[in-house]
């Protein structure tokens, strides 16, 4: 398993001041992705055009034949297996790999750093990704240890997992914060790669069982920001036995472009239209989700 991030002082991933671990590996495609280095399971190799020199180590380092030089930097070709020999040959650092291996003393030694701030402010470890949920036996073996440790532990997920998985792992969380992309499934399979159904199953099941949760809403001009979708997520919400503490709108923004570059991969391969909403339109968004009785903010 791999981590191809770990964010300290985070504020926008759940209660408090966090510890954030990205854990690499997501059955989701979302058309808007803002991390498509977790979206792969193993390490992916990533270049950094600027910091290139164009030495050609690289290409003459890989056994595969899996990099050419191209007016425009250096390009993969099918080729490359991400072995990252190239990676470490590179003398400026513009190649790196997305994903490292950590042993659980190497990732507890890291969070225990920030104790006291995450202890202060009301916070703890928020374990997303990627898909955290992809790797539920890993997942659950950092998520006992947080817990033996006394932290709090937040999971950042899409839900798309068997009803199984989520039960493993429910008790080991103390938040759940869960994405809810589009309450049409033919068109959350459009914009995401995946049906909607089994993320409203178990987004049923958790409130059935009283776990804590909150929904994070990604607001997209084009895909999911009119006002019969806000409406029919309140409509699900509503009907719920426990309501979601929180609901965050997350305004759309592309910063998944630049690290699509990186990876060598193309962001909205098919030019689907997506923008941000007005300012105006958000706080619409908020306003019906406030008025039917939910805590909801954007952001967060
Ligand atoms: S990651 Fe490995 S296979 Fe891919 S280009 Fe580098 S050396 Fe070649
Ligand atoms: S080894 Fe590094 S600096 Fe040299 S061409 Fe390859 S990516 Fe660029």
């Amino acid at each position: 398993m791999y981590i191809f991030d770990i964010k300290r002082f985070a504020i926008n991933d759940g209660p408090g001041i966090r510890v954030t671990l990205f854990m690499k590996g997501c059955p989701l495609r979302c058309v808007w992705c803002h991390n498509p280095e977790g979206l792969e399971s193993r390490q992916q190799r990533m270049y950094v055009k600027k910091k290139c020199i164009g030495c050609q180590t690289c290409v003459e380092t890989c056994p595969q034949h899996g990099l050419v030089l191209t007016p425009d930097g250096i390009k993969q070709t099918a080729e490359c297996t991400h072995c990252g020999k190239c990676v470490e040959e590179c003398p400026t650092l513009a190649m790196e790999m997305a994903g490292k291996a950590y042993s659980m003393e190497e990732l507890m030694k890291l969070v225990e750093k920030d104790r006291l701030v995450m202890e202060t402010s009301g916070g703890g470890v928020t374990l997303c990704g990627g898909e955290p949920l992809m790797h539920p036996d890993y997942l659950v073996e950092i998520l006992e240890e947080l817990g033996r440790r006394n932290l709090h532990r937040t999971v950042d997920t899409t839900l798309y997992a068997s009803e199984a998985t989520v039960e493993k792992v429910l008790p080991h969380t103390d938040l759940f914060m869960v994405d809810m992309k589009h309450m049409n499934s033919e068109l959350h399979q459009k914009y995401t790669g995946v049906p909607n159904e089994p993320i409203l199953r178990n987004i049923r099941m958790i409130a059935e069982k009283g776990a804590r949760y909150w929904i994070r809403i990604p607001l997209i001009e084009g895909v999911n920001a009119d006002e019969e979708n806000i409406r029919q997520c309140i409509a699900f919400l509503k009907e719920l036995p426990t309501s979601p503490e929180m609901v965050n709108i997350l305004p759309y923004h592309d910063i998944g472009i630049g690290k699509h570059k990186r990876l060598g991969t193309d962001y909205n391969p098919d030019e689907l239209v997506m923008s941000t909403p007005s300012q105006e339109w958000q706080d619409h968004c908020v306003e019906l989700f406030q008025s039917n009785g939910f805590d909801c903010k954007i952001g967060g």
